[in-house]
């Protein structure tokens, strides 16, 4: 395979090269840091008070680590850099682990982020033939607008569809010849039911890619997709609070995300003791920001759980590549004393042909008890009224689900389409257990 490069110098850059320019970066974002009302104490305590107080990438552990609470107690403009008059864009966190948080974007900085998501947009083969269709919300959420820009930068056509309305997405990828979508790997797993559902052949489309993110999702979620849309499914990964897409995206040979080390600084540390681990281990990844001026924010623990692989990749880029993220630390359930995170499940239910596109975890009190529910909706062909194959299906998946997380759950059966969808950030967990206890 030939491999392209939207920028073949940095993507390719050896290791010694990318550090220097890391650190020279990283004296950039400190200095923004020092004028800033959050960091200018932060970093003031803990002796850092120039740029020249930063002389090697060792010296970033000295900074204090950047929390999500650390960011709302700076709302709304703690964390700005610049003068108000030079911020020409804010986005906003999709705030599904409570109250948003703010990030600000002047010219320079909005130009660095559409093209880390052009680089990473290229990387995965488009070019400006393509034609792309944006399935994902626009707005505050940086996925709407961060891969509109990107794809613009690209040269391709873009279609700003946002989510949802699959008859229209439908209507739109035909009547353009879309060849690539981006949505949640949830929305995907919707859009084929209802292609099923109303009759859209795969025939009639060019589809040909997707990428897929802004939440967790097992290889056997990608494998599905792939297999029922007969296309190539790229993970993306990124978060507001760097910017949006564009921290790390897999290239063509599809084995884990490269991310982009000239734009951010990643650690893996142990979210308990927040010491590094070793080059390989999985842990909580922290990330800091060396392309963006308005608002910086130094070693944020974004409470993922990932963590590299320690070959290199075909492809010829140097940026170290991060294993899918499985979860975060704060989305750990604790079962009858057993830690369990949703991802687990999602593995399970992908993996069994018959289970539908979607389904939900409850998790609820039975007296001392905690009990787990797996609600999944079955595959259109299974006839809902015929009860012996249908027990033998529930059998099989509490089975396989007991197997796999040691618990036993209850398993429930629900026609297809009959589960509700969320055209954003899929929420599959309804845990309904009083929280003091
Ligand atoms: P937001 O700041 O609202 O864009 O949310 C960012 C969060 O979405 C990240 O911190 C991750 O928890 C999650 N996320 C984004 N992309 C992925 C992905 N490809 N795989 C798993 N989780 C993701
Ligand atoms: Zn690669």
């Amino acid at each position: 395979m030939t491999y392209q490069y939207w920028d073949q110098k940095m993507e390719t850059l050896p290791r010694s090269g990318l550090e220097a320019y890391q650190l020279a970066q990283l004296k950039k974002a400190v200095a923004c840091a020092l004028r800033t009302g959050f960091y200018r104490k932060r970093l003031h305590d803990a002796g850092i008070h120039g740029e020249e107080d930063i002389k090697t990438l060792a010296d970033l552990r000295r900074i204090p680590f950047t929390t999500k609470h650390d960011l709302r107690s700076g709302f709304p403009f703690g964390f700005l850099s610049i003068p108000k008059e030079n911020v020409v864009r804010l986005h906003a966190s999709s705030g599904t682990t409570g109250t948003p948080t703010t990030i600000y974007f002047n010219k320079e900085d909005i130009r660095r982020w559409t093209s880390f998501v052009a680089r990473s947009i290229y990387a995965t083969g488009c070019n400006s033939a393509d034609v792309f269709q944006n399935m994902i919300t626009y707005g505050l959420f940086t996925g709407g607008l961060g891969f509109h820009y990107g794809g613009e930068e690209v040269g391709m056509l873009v279609i700003p569809s946002g989510a949802g309305n699959t008859a229209r997405q439908f209507k739109l990828m035909q009547d353009f010849g879309t060849t690539v979508v981006h949505a949640t790997p949830s929305f995907l797993l919707h859009v084929e039911a209802k292609m099923r559902e109303e009759g859209v052949t795969r025939e009639s489309l060019r589809l040909k890619k997707a990428f897929a993110g802004a939440e967790p999702y097992s290889e056997d979620t990608r494998r599905r997709i792939e297999n029922l849309l007969n296309i190539d499914v790229y993970n993306s990964y990124g978060l507001s609070e760097m910017n949006g897409p564009g921290v790390a995206f897999e290239c063509q040979c599809k084995n884990g995300l490269h991310l982009w080390e000239d734009g951010f600084i990643p650690e893996i540390v142990n979210p308990d003791t927040l010491e590094p681990l070793p080059e390989g281990e999985t842990g909580e990844l922290v990330l800091t920001c060396l392309c963006r001026e308005a608002a910086p924010i130094l070693r944020y623990r974004t409470r993922d759980l990932s963590g590299f692989y320690t070959e290199s990749c075909p492809c010829g880029r140097t940026h170290r590549r991060l294993r899918r993220i499985t979860g975060r630390t704060d989305d750990m359930l604790i079962i009858n004393g057993v830690n369990l995170f949703p991802s687990q499940i999602e593995e399970v239910i992908m993996s069994i042909k018959e289970a539908g596109n979607n389904y939900l975890i409850a998790v609820e009190k039975d007296g001392v008890m905690d009990r787990l529910t797996v609600k999944t909706e079955v595959n259109r062909d299974i006839f809902m009224d015929d009860t012996r194959p249908l027990n033998a299906l529930r059998e099989r998946i509490r089975k396989t689900l007991q197997a796999s997380i040691t618990i036993n759950p209850r398993v429930e059966l629900h026609e297809s389409g009959s589960l509700p969808v969320s055209e954003g950030k899929a929420k599959r967990v309804l845990d309904t257990r009083p929280k003091d206890v």
